[in-house]
């Protein structure tokens, strides 16, 4: 069997110099090399990876999911920011006020919510291109059922909302797919990444077509911080139809697991017809940004537990930021889900 491999091929025009991290500038984390590691060891076996590259921008239900006001701002601060600018907003607007001011450059402040999501002026071009790449890939899903799609995209996705951005994403790639699928049928998101995918589940909180699930790292202490408690559990048509599974910094491989079967089993128990990863590594122990106990071979074991419930799969990236292991450990889950 194979894995079709959708690619975002502009993802290298969002290369912000540095971050700021707990106030201090730091490396920028989610940077073009993540991606070109992970493809590199992918291209190695064109057996079982056949891949896509998408050069489109073209994402037709954008509209869906992101509000036009946040769209209106991606597309005027593309055009305000010249080629060597770089913007990270410096005052925030808590609690969200209705009113958005004229300077565009204090006009970030009201959409983003920390400082280590920086734009440039090719930085939402890079993000439609990350989510076209999404789109296609979901369609590509509903025109056989069988299939495994891999979305090797970035910027990432799941801490973005339906109009806020953070955390390293712009976009949300995955409730972008999972917007396709829903149209044909139940779609569960079960949102691996070390960080709660925030932004997904604010994006189907009052849905029961998108079920959504998310194993991460006590947001007590660990980004970001104000969402993914166990208590989110969806409200109105929605509730029941959103899972937070929270897990320690020191949870091992049989720790993990055994929270990856409960998950599993909950999705399991509902009427699911599709099935989309939020795919982070970076609870990898090296990684910088994330880090649990975790080691490289268990992403092998997860993919192929999470194969076992026989659905129709997009894969989409999200984090994993250990350069030196980013590709190992996707090729691993990819060849765990393959079995
Ligand atoms: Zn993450």
């Amino acid at each position: 069997m194979k894995i079709e491999v959708y690619f975002s091929v502009y993802h290298t025009l969002h290369n912000p110099p540095f971050e700021l991290s707990r106030g201090k500038q730091q490396e920028y984390f989610e940077n073009p090399q993540r991606l070109k590691n992970i493809l590199k060891i992918l291209e190695q076996d064109p057996e079982v990876f056949e891949i896509h590259p998408n050069f489109s921008t073209n994402v037709p239900n954008i509209k869906e999911v992101h509000s036009e006001k946040l769209l209106k701002f991606y597309a005027e601060i593309s055009k305000y920011l010249s080629d060597d600018d770089y913007h990270i907003p410096d005052t925030f607007a808590v609690p969200k006020i209705s009113l958005l001011p004229e300077d565009i450059t204090k006009r970030s402040g009201y959409f983003c919510f920390d400082s280590a999501t920086p734009i440039t002026r090719r930085t939402f071009s890079a993000s439609l291109n990350a989510a076209s790449t999404v789109v296609k890939a979901a369609r590509k899903i509903l025109t056989d059922k069988n299939k495994i799609v891999y979305a090797a995209v970035r910027p990432p996705g799941h801490h973005a909302g339906k109009d806020y951005f953070g955390g390293y994403c712009y976009l949300n790639n995955s409730a972008l797919g999972a917007h396709v699928l829903s149209k044909k049928g139940r779609v569960a998101i079960l949102d691996i990444d070390y960080h709660h995918g925030n932004g997904t589940q604010e994006i189907f909180f009052d849905s029961d077509r998108v079920f959504f699930v998310s194993l991460h790292a006590n947001p007590a202490y660990a980004f970001p911080y104000f969402w993914g408690y166990p208590e989110e559990i969806g409200e109105g048509p929605g509730e029941g139809w959103n899972l937070n599974i929270v897990l320690e910094d020191d949870a091992d491989n049989r720790a993990y697991l055994q929270k990856l079967g409960y998950a599993l089993d909950a999705i399991s128990k509902k009427d699911i017809d599709y099935l989309i990863i939020s795919l982070g590594v970076d609870t990898l122990f090296s990684d910088p940004v994330g880090g649990m106990m975790l080691t490289e071979h268990i992403f092998e074991e997860m993919g192929r537990e999470i194969s076992k419930l026989k659905l129709p799969t997009l894969i989409v990236q999200e984090g994993g930021y250990d350069l030196t292991q980013v590709g190992k450990c996707v090729l691993n889950f990819l060849t765990g889900f393959l079995g």
